[in-house]
C-alpha cells in the first residue's frame, strides 16, 4: 500500500503570511506544507482541508474513490465542499469508532481517540498502519499503535501539550519503547519556528532512527 502526504502541516499551513521566522522563511521545499490531507493507493483521502483543491491538482489526481473524515475541524473538513463541487461521484465516509471496512482491498479500522471535549475523534488503521493526526492523550489509541507496524501520528506541538495536541516529546517517550513499530512519522506539523532539516535531527536524537517529520509529497510503503 502507497500512502502519499497531500499536507503536513496543523491547523495553518506553513509558512505564515505574518512570520519571519526560521521555518516560514527557510528555502527548503520540505518547509512548505499545507493543511493535513493523506492520499492511500491514489484512490482514497483521508481528510479535506482547505487547500484540498490545491493539493489533488499539484499531485495531478484524478480518479478518487472516497475521503475518509477523521473528525471535523476545520483543517480535515474545510475543502469538503469545494471537493464535492470539483468531484461529485466521490465517496464521503464519515468514520464511526468500531467501523470497520474494506474499501479497494484496504482495510480500515477507525478508533476512538482523545483530542477535543466537543469534536469526536477518531484514528485509523490503515491496513499494518496507524493515521492519528490529532490526539491529546494516547492511551485509549496505544492498543491500535502496538498492532501496526508503522504509525504516522501528531506532530503539532514539541515540548508541551496544548489545544487538543500532545506533544511529540511525550510522544516519542511512549512510541520508543515499543519495538513493532519499524517507522514513526510526525504530520500535522506545527509552527515550531524550526526549519524541516532541523526538526528531523531532532526526533532522531530525541527517539531513534524510526523518527520522521514527514513533508508534502513525501510518499512511504506500508
Ligand atoms: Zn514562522
Ligand atoms: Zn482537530
Ligand atoms: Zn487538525
Amino acid at each position: 500500500m502507497l500512502i502519499k502526504f497531500l499536507g503536513t502541516s496543523s491547523g495553518e499551513s506553513i509558512p505564515r503570511a505574518d512570520c519571519d521566522c526560521r521555518q516560514c522563511k527557510s528555502v527548503d521545499k520540505k518547509d512548505k506544507r499545507l493543511r493535513p490531507v493523506i492520499l492511500i493507493n491514489k484512490k482514497i483521502l483521508i481528510d479535506a482541508g482547505p487547500d484540498i483543491l490545491k493539493q489533488l491538482h499539484q499531485n495531478q489526481i484524478n480518479a478518487l474513490e472516497a475521503v475518509l473524515i477523521t473528525h471535523d475541524h476545520q483543517d480535515h473538513i474545510g475543502g469538503l465542499k469545494d471537493l464535492l463541487r470539483a468531484r461529485r461521484d466521490i465517496r464521503i465516509i464519515r468514520l464511526k469508532p468500531g467501523q470497520h471496512f474494506k474499501l479497494l482491498g484496504i482495510d480500515f479500522y477507525a478508533f476512538k481517540v482523545k483530542h477535543s471535549n466537543l469534536v469526536p475523534t477518531v484514528g485509523v488503521e490503515i491496513n499494518q498502519g496507524v493515521y492519528i493526526p490529532d490526539i491529546s492523550d494516547l492511551d485509549w489509541a496505544v492498543k491500535y499503535i502496538k498492532e501496526s507496524k508503522a504509525a504516522i501520528l501528531d506532530g503539532s506541538v514539541l515540548g508541551r501539550n496544548f489545544g487538543g495536541h500532545l506533544s511529540m516529546n511525550e510522544i516519542i517517550g511512549e512510541t520508543k519503547e515499543m519495538k513493532n513499530l519499524k517507522k514513526i512519522y510526525f504530520t500535522h506539523n506545527g509552527h515550531t519556528k524550526k526549519p524541516h532539516k532541523e526538526m528531523q535531527e531532532l526526533v532522531k536524537k530525541m527517539g531513534d532512527k524510526r523518527f520522521f517529520i514527514a513533508y508534502d509529497g513525501l510518499e512511504i510503503k506500508v
